[in-house]
């Protein structure tokens, strides 16, 4: 179903009713009252209440079926069991937007779950936008309509923020108003029964008074929709989240190293860097990023240049740079020399740029004008620490003007708090971001640099590998006949050749004979592994046996295998061994696997193999489709990515053949939504190929 009302009626009503006004202060029907003539609507209000003749001046209406005309926006506070008929009164009216304030729907049981599916279909068949139920309402301060329940009234600003939480939404308005941060937008999404945030990101994209939007979010249901939507605002406005209840690693009994991994925190980090989402882990996070994307423009490269008055606080921030994507710029030569004319002999020329103790308010805008003029420098940080001679006011002055004059960012940094109390303020106002300390001052212009390199990154090209689906599809469901829920290496051989997918030669054998047979076609030495459709983890039995490098050896471990997996496994059926060429010497085991995740499809995880990849978790992740350079990301981002590069000697590995298995593995994925989960484990990786050497396929949640 796909609900897509405008939301011009619901963000900009010219005629609003208010259900279940109320003239007793401190009702909840009446401070949206209070609410909306406070904002300075300059729109028809309609409250309507049974009883009473008028509330706040305004005459009231008895009943939603007396109202006159099509309504904008009906806002519902009455008690849950009358929301069904009012709805269809107001449907009948008609209405275009309706508020549902009201509590007592899916989140509390069954009855209320069964109410919110009525209100549903009553909103989806009218084409009515719907915001809630059990929600806090909507502020939107270009349109001068608050109609919500939260105290106090937001300035108008350039941020847009929406919430999954109610209580969330009156903290950070009564903050906000503490701190002079305004909104554009202000939403409260109650339970989401049908505008989500994906629907807010859909509408936001196109509000001209909205430059930053920000959002918190418990879960998304739709992830497909989520990404498009996203998709398409970041490349144009910063979107800022925070997603709380992120969720611990995967199924305790997962039957592959990928399910135990990957959980569905890991498909959100994807799914927000696959499309551009910046996310914030605490509110303060999610502000500061809100005040410096809509106050300062982009930088355009890497390099930030810090002019302080104190030695610490300088290095402080030159260490915070070196542990971002930053770096500390380094100056022209004719730059240095203008520093040098009149800077005192004992100040700093070189980044970070000491101009110390006594420096006065001239001496800092004459270093910012010189250093913002600098072709090497993509943003400014300015450092004050109040040392006795520091004139806080007249340099906060002197940074205003020459942030006014410059297309790059400025961020300041005013260490302290009475001292500098002053200064602080005159920059906020100005729009000039101002820290107490330099790390977080250091990680919103980085931020902001990520963010200007992701915008700017071209465009992702789809890749489609040949594949001969027929013969997979064959394979995956003769196991499904079987009542299989996993498909075991010697079974999935056929998938790998039908993806073309290197492997090491590998051959079936029933009998020792036969075993030796292969293993003497293939040369020595080889590998010899149990083959039983029962057993998917080989080695947990002693069925693996590597490095066999004569006839004896591959009859005796063919023997020792296969009796001992029929002492352990009672049940299973030992097909035989399957006999595989060892790979090369100084081969490297990595992982690739995927999971598919409920809202976001296909979770691809790529990682170092081998037995600690559980203990280590050094993995990296993306949701599928992959593109190019999303392999390249994948492989590099790993923290034993060394390792793959080569360590005292070793060689480098085809860092392209393991890309091409993750391209790979990301199309079967999509190519077969009856694959629950896959897993190459190992692939094992040298100079000039990766082999797969093992393979899980997994049909069913387990
Ligand atoms: P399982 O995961 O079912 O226990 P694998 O087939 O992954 O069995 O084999 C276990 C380990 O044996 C691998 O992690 C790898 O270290 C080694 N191994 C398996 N096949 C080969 C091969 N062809 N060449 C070299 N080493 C191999
Ligand atoms: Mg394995």
């Amino acid at each position: 179903m796909d609900y897509t009302p405008d939301l011009t009626p619901l963000f900009a009503p010219k005629r609003i009713a208010v259900v279940g006004a109320s003239s007793t202060p401190g009702k909840i029907g009446n401070i949206i009252m209070q609410n909306l003539i406070d904002a300075g609507y300059e729109g028809e209000i309609i409250p309507v209440n049974r009883k009473g003749d008028e509330i706040l001046g305004l005459p009231v209406t008895h009943d939603v079926k007396d109202i006159q005309g099509p309504l904008d926006l009906g806002v519902i506070v009455i008690p849950p069991k009358f929301v069904v008929p009012t709805l269809e009164d107001l449907a009948a009216l008609p209405v275009k937007a309706v508020i549902i304030i009201t509590a007592g729907f899916k989140e509390v049981g069954k009855d209320g779950y069964y109410l919110e599916e009525q209100v549903k279909e009553i909103c989806t068949k009218a084409g009515i936008a719907l915001l809630g139920p059990n929600c806090l309402g909507m502020i939107n301060t270009a349109s001068k309509v608050n109609a919500s329940f939260a105290v106090g009234q937001p300035q108008p600003g350039k941020i847009a923020f929406f919430s999954q939480s109610g209580a969330l939404c009156v903290s950070i308005l009564d903050w906000a108003l503490g701190q002079n941060i305004g909104f554009s937008s202000f939403v409260s999404l109650g339970n989401k029964a049908l505008l989500d945030e994906s629907h807010m990101l859909e509408h936001l994209v196109d509000d001209p008074a909205t430059k930053v939007i920000l959002g918190y979010i418990e879960g998304v249901e739709n992830g497909v929709r989520f990404m498009r939507a996203a998709r398409k605002v970041t490349p144009k406005k910063p979107v800022v989240l925070i997603k709380s209840g992120t969720t611990s690693a995967g199924a305790q009994a997962a039957s592959s190293h990928t399910g135990a991994i990957a959980g569905s925190d890991q498909a959100y980090t994807a799914a927000f860097r696959q499309s551009g989402i910046i996310r914030a882990h605490d509110v303060k996070t999610l502000f500061n990023l809100a005040e410096s994307f809509s106050s300062q423009p982009l930088p355009k490269g890497p390099n930030l240049a810090i002019v302080t008055n104190s030695g610490g606080p300088g290095i402080l921030a030159a260490d915070a740079c070196g542990n971002s994507d930053l770096m500390m710029a380094r100056l022209s030569a004719a730059s240095v020399d203008k520093l040098k004319e009149f800077l005192p002999p004992y100040a700093s020329l070189y980044n970070p740029i000491d101009i110390i103790g006594d420096a006065d308010a001239e001496r800092y805008a004459k270093t910012l004008e010189i250093v913002l003029a600098d072709e090497r420098v993509h943003s400014v940080m300015v450092l004050l620490s109040p040392t006795a001679t520091v004139q806080v006011e007249e340099t906060a002055r002197a940074v205003i003007a020459q942030a006014k004059n410059s297309a790059k960012p400025i961020f300041a940094c005013f260490m302290g708090d009475v001292a500098v109390r002053e200064g602080r303020r005159l920059l906020q106002e100005a729009s000039v971001p101002c820290f107490s300390f330099p790390e977080p001052a250091i990680e919103s212009i980085n931020t902001m640099y990520q963010y200007f390199e992701t915008i700017n990154k071209p465009a992702a090209a789809e890749i489609c590998f040949l594949r001969h689906m027929g013969k997979a599809k064959k394979i995956i469901d003769q196991a499904k006949a079987a009542g299989q829920t996993e498909i075991v290496e010697f079974q999935a051989q056929g998938v790998l050749q039908a993806y073309d997918l290197p492997q090491p030669k590998t051959i079936l054998a029933r009998t020792s004979d036969e075993a030796v047979k292969a293993a003497k076609d293939m040369g020595y030495p080889v590998v010899l592994k149990i083959a039983s459709p029962q057993i998917s983890h080989k080695s947990d039995v002693g069925g693996v046996k590597v490095n066999l490098r004569d006839e004896d050896a591959v009859r005796a471990a063919y023997l020792d295998i296969t009796s001992r997996a029929a002492r352990m496994r009672t049940e299973a059926f030992i097909s035989g061994c399957l006999v595989q060429e060892m790979a090369p010497k100084g081969s490297r085991e990595v992982i690739v696997g995927f999971k598919r995740d409920p809202q976001f499809g296909p979770l691809i995880l790529f990682g170092l193999g081998g037995i600690y990849v559980e203990v280590l978790k050094d993995v990296s992740f993306r949701l599928a489709p992959l593109s190019i350079s999303d392999a390249q990301e994948m492989v590099r981002e790993i923290k034993s990515f060394p390792l793959l590069r080569g360590v005292r000697g070793d060689k480098p590995v085809n860092f392209q053949a393991i890309e091409d298995v993750l391209l790979v593995m990301s199309q079967f994925a999509l190519d077969f939504p009856e694959v629950y989960e896959a897993e190459f484990n190992p692939v094992l990786v040298s100079e000039t190929q990766a082999l797969v050497a093992d393979v899980r396929v997994i049909l069913a949640e387990h």
